[in-house]
């Protein structure tokens, strides 16, 4: 289904009537405040204010106020923020930073990138999320952090997470690039360990036309630290404390982002209506839906199912003009990047099998339920073939 709401029928006789569904639609989302997004930014030409200007000021508070934290800090990604936030608790070479096999690059990438070594764990069967019960087998007398991955906009079990590192004085940065908004025992995430990380990647829950991201703590001597880490070492200009990089929030994105904002709870909540009816529909489907813990408000960054048959269920759905993405096809182990670590196939096997077979089925809060329910039919018909006979009436 296009933005614009015209359902593409193909040729043939006796073709059904064929959608295409976008795995994202970001247009869609741009059609419905465009007029806000456009003064937003004409109003941070007409100021000149492109670096660490007011609107970034007035979003890093917004944005603190949302996540029931302190402070926000804007960066220029999710990656800088992830980054910064382990330098500014001192993590660096020769530190180890637990995290889990399964999960976008970055959050591996963050750790790398301050010097340290990723120590991997294995995640749980049914949440996707970080294991809990290796966790405490994976922490050394070099372990100086954990960073759990709120993935797919679910939530870590972060009660079990808070209370390991406790016992072990660890630092918890949570990983909340997919997770803005997400509650967790009624709490935000972002909110739940030390400190967070979430991305402003324009496909994100909350994106900005570019790339952007933001670290958001209540501890004040954090917050300054990652203030002058992100600009040259300095709060004051010209007077440089330590040494620093350039990993600002621009303005421009600040500007946009403020306007998103403020409709993030109606997305997030149209987003669980889409995951509500994709899970109802595929009842019958032999596909394994993401689960709703009770404690949890997930906010489907990812809809996320699990199927034996994943490749083929994939290749059907591209015929049916349904587009779907594999989040994420290798598990960071098994990556060149990280063969360094040292960790042959089968030291995830959990991970390693959910790679075979998770599918990330279109999601995004101008989805209409038409479309969820050609995508859960098209799912349907594919694992039940007898269901694809119709009835001769
Ligand atoms: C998107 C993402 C990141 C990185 O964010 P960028 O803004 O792309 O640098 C980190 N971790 C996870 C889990 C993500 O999804």
């Amino acid at each position: 289904m296009h933005s614009n709401g015209t359902v593409h029928t193909r040729n043939g006789a006796h073709d059904m009537r064929q959608m295409e569904v976008p795995f994202v639609d970001l247009g869609a989302q741009y059609a419905s405040i465009e007029a806000e997004v456009n003064q937003a930014i004409a109003r941070v030409l007409r100021r000149n204010d492109f670096v660490l200007g007011q609107d970034v000021e007035a979003f890093e508070a917004e944005f603190a106020a949302y996540c029931d934290t302190d402070y926000a800090i804007g960066m220029d990604s999710g990656l800088s923020a992830l980054e910064l936030l382990l330098r500014a608790y001192g993590v660096g070479p020769g530190d180890e930073v637990i995290t889990q096999a399964n999960t976008f690059i970055a959050t591996a990438l963050a750790v790398s990138g301050v010097g340290a070594t990723p120590v991997l764990v294995d995640m749980d069967p049914h949440t996707y999320m970080i294991d809990v019960a290796q966790i405490e087998a994976a922490i050394t007398p070099r372990t100086k952090a954990i960073m759990p991955v709120h993935l797919y906009g679910q939530l870590a079990d972060m009660d079990a997470i808070m209370a390991i590192a406790e016992r072990h004085h660890l630092v918890v940065i949570e990983d909340a690039c997919q997770a803005h908004g997400a509650r967790y025992k009624g709490r935000r995430a972002g909110s739940l360990g030390h400190a967070a990380a979430f991305s402003f990647y324009p496909a994100k829950n909350l994106g900005a036309y570019g790339d952007g991201g933001a670290a958001v703590t209540s501890d004040e001597q954090v917050a300054r630290k990652l203030r002058l880490l992100r600009n040259y070492g300095s709060v004051q200009k010209y007077h440089h404390e330590v040494c620093g990089y350039n990993r600002r929030l621009d303005t421009l994105h600040a500007a946009v982002l403020r306007v998103k904002l403020r409709r993030l709870d109606e997305w997030n909540a149209a987003r669980r209506r889409a995951a509500a009816q994709y899970t109802a529909l595929l009842g019958d489907a032999t596909v394994v839906c993401p689960p709703e813990l009770s404690h949890t408000e997930p906010v489907y960054h990812l809809y996320v199912i699990r199927a034996p048959e994943r490749d083929a269920l994939q290749a059907h759905l591209r015929s049916q003009g349904i587009a779907t993405v594999i989040h994420y096809p290798i598990p960071i182990h098994l990556q060149p990047a990280y063969k360094q670590l040292g960790l042959p196939a089968g030291s995830f096997p959990v991970a390693e099998q959910a790679a075979q077979e998770i599918l990330s089925l279109p999601m995004y809060a101008e989805l209409e339920s038409q479309a969820i329910a050609y995508v859960a039919e098209a799912i349907c018909t594919f694992t039940q073939p007898s269901l694809e006979i119709a009835p001769v009436i």
